[in-house]
């Protein structure tokens, strides 16, 4: 930079560097605001070095172009555009200094001197450009046009930066995932190359093209990278296609999936100390392992088996450390490890087989894949695709959706007046199937509430017939997942089937958990309310098996309360559980609530549950679940209680 005394400076000028840096920044400004963009604080940094990329490069221009068309000797207005050029690039590199710090999530004691030192350099260097200028011990221009450099402020100022710069990218470079950090490497090394070719050739048309890379280098490492920069993980669609390749390349791939059920939910970030430590073991343990990001709380590491034939070793280090972190932070995990199989690669199906294992995982369960994992996903997948077919079909009487059911004995009356549907699904190749091994599936897909619907006209339909027959039926109850009461519709659907069958709407009771949300539970409250209005009764089903919010419970208005087994049983444990579960139920049935004990297996569960408030009993002791057609054994008919 400057020129070389007594020469005529603008002779080795030319503006096509910084045209194309004004053209290169529009160019970047059009990308940015075309694509998506994650707008970081960062970001808006980002936007700031452009924009002074683009004032330094068009005061260059002006200066160079006011400069060749003096004639008189008065320089005035060159030297004040200089001072300013020079302004622009030091304002950038400060920037520049800002936005690393921002990116490697300085803490404050670290934070505060490299400012200090930067705004420092900063400051000292635009006053003693501006001094020198002034006091014509720096750069000047002969009356023959001809530049003398003078004393070089911008080149020390330019090195100070250059230095703080690279102590920052050495000294924190584990703060960012390594592979972004080699890019900036990269495009500072080009910068520099182009500043020395420069020198070399006497030239000064490229100094803020120098300053472009970094800026280029910026927009794709940073903010348009699949890489999530703290973590260097990419995402799902980049598994789908590694797996792809590989396995048409006959690449056998080795793969460990970490889940953390807590950071499941939108806007969760895993703890910064647990990044760091993830990003560490994905690229230092392994020999070319990619790591791939399915969610906020799920990540996927690949490595190739040939390049990680002690891959169990590492693997041991790994599991070693997450236990040290369970310890610090008691979060529960899930982790799944073994080798690609083909009949999963082949169909791209990574994902969800991984999913498959976790739903028959317990927390903090380490699985290591084997065939029988892959023939359990195929049969999910099998039950998946014939859920989807009953809920296209909307048949409310789809042979494939079995009623079952389980009468309940009512202490008062000492018979038996209601019962619980419960649903069995019938698939052909595979038979009859339990409700564990297809709810779950359905309510992850979307595809609950239709299956709901048709337990629910086939209870209806069986109601009707025990009522023309002449029997006793005080009410059936039908299961309904808590995500189904989000379905718009829920309450038109279910009054409408209860309606067309024809009959009275207190024949029908609703179970349903508790929510786990503050929003479930204003969705069920509203829910509840507009069905209670019609008639129709709600149980609160599994009470006892998760935290339960006493207030919340008293402010929906069930009917009854079905204690879970897990109260029974533990009632039978101590005498410290025996009196907690009956007070609870003393206190529930004080308050008008019936009580109802699932799970009552033989004669000392029964009178257990007898002395401890019951008004209903439910479990094998009566009966297991039946076909609903054969529940009229248990029904009394009218006449006879006459
Ligand atoms: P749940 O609502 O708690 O249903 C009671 C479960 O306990 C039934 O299992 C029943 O077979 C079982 N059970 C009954 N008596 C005893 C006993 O004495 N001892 C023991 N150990 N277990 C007993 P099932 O039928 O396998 O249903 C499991 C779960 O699936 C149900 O738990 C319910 O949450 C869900 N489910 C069943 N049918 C439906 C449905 O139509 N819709 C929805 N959304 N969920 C359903
Ligand atoms: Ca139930
Ligand atoms: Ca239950």
């Amino acid at each position: 930079m400057g020129g070389v005394a007594g020469q005529l400076y603008f002779d080795n000028y030319s503006p096509v560097g910084d045209i194309t840096v004004i053209a290169t920044c529009f160019v970047i400004l059009i990308l940015i605001f075309t694509s998506y963009v994650n707008k970081t604080r960062s970001f808006y940094l980002y936007l700031n070095i452009v924009a002074y990329l683009m004032l330094a490069a068009f005061s260059d221009v002006i200066y160079h172009h006011i400069y060749s068309g003096i004639t008189d000797g008065k320089y005035t207005a060159v030297y004040v555009i200089r001072c300013l050029y020079h302004g622009f690039l030091f304002s950038n590199l400060l920037l520049y200094v800002v936005y690393i710090v921002e990116l490697q999530h300085l803490e404050r004691e670290k934070k505060i001197p490299t400012m200090i030192i930067s705004s420092g350099i900063y400051i000292s260097i635009i006053l003693t450009d501006i001094i020198t200028t002034v006091s014509g011990t720096g750069f000047r221009l002969n009356k023959d046009g001809t530049a003398i450099t003078g004393y070089n402020i911008f080149l020390y100022g330019y090195l100070a930066f250059v230095a703080v710069i690279i102590f920052l990218m050495v000294a924190y470079r584990d703060r960012v995932y390594k592979y972004v950090m080699y890019g900036f490497y990269g495009t500072m090394i080009v910068a520099f190359l182009i500043l020395f070719l420069q020198g070399k050739h006497g030239q000064s048309s490229f100094t803020v093209v120098s300053f472009m890379f970094p800026t280029i280098g910026m927009l794709y490492l940073v903010h348009s990278t699949p890489y999530d920069i703290e973590l260097g993980a990419i995402n799902v669609a980049a598994l789908k296609d590694m797996v792809e390749y590989n396995y048409r390349r006959k690449v056998e791939l080795l793969f460990f999936s970490l889940y953390i059920p807590e950071y499941d939910s939108e806007g969760a970030v895993l703890p910064k100390t647990l990044q760091d430590s993830i990003r560490k073991f994905s690229t230092e343990y392994f020999h070319n392992a990619v790591l791939f990001q399915v969610s906020n709380a799920h990540i996927i590491l690949i490595a190739k088996k040939k390049t990680n034939p002690d891959y169990e070793n590492k693997i041991n280090r790994i599991l070693n450390y997450l236990s040290g972190e369970y310890d610090k932070y008691g979060f529960d995990y899930k982790v799944v490890m073994g080798e690609c199989f083909d009949e999963i690669s082949k169909n791209n199906e990574f994902v969800s087989f991984i999913k498959s294992i976790h739903r028959n995982m317990e927390a903090n369960e380490i699985h290591m894949v084997g065939y029988e994992d892959v023939e359990q996903f195929e049969r999910y997948e099998k039950i998946l695709s014939e859920i989807a077919d009953i809920y296209k079909g909307k048949n409310l009487r789809d042979p494939r959706v079995l009623a079952y059911c389980q009468p309940v004995y009512n202490i008062k009356t000492g018979k038996y007046d209601t019962a619980e549907a419960l649903m069995r699904l019938k698939i052909p190749g595979i038979g009859l199937i339990f409700p564990d091994q297809f709810i779950p599936l359905a309510e992850e897909n979307g595809y609950i509430h239709v299956l709901t619907e048709i337990i629910l006209q086939k209870t209806c339909d069986e109601i009707r017939y025990l009522l023309k027959e002449g029997y006793e039926v005080n009410r059936i109850s039908v299961n309904v997942a808590v995500s189904e009461l989000k379905e718009e519709s829920f309450t038109q659907d279910i009054h409408k089937i209860i309606c067309e069958s024809g009959i009275p709407e207190e024949k029908v009771a609703i179970e349903i958990t508790e929510s786990q949300t503050e929003s479930d539970f204003i969705i069920m409250k509203n829910k509840i309310e507009e069905l209670k209005e019609k008639g129709i009764k709600f149980y609160l089903d599994d009470f006892g098996t998760g935290y339960s919010n006493m207030e919340r419970i008293m402010e929906l208005p069930f009917d009854i309360i079905k204690f879970d087994r897990s109260l029974v049983l533990a009632s039978g444990s101590d005498l410290r559980s025996e009196k907690m579960v009956e007070s609870m139920a003393s206190m529930f049935s004080g308050l008008d609530y019936s009580v109802l004990y699932e799970g009552v297996e033989n004669e000392e569960d029964e009178k257990k549950c007898i002395d401890m408030s019951a008004s209903y009993l439910q479990g094998y002791k009566y009966s297991k679940p039946i076909p609903i057609m054969e529940l009229k054994r248990f029904f009394s008919k009218v006449e006879e209680s006459v």
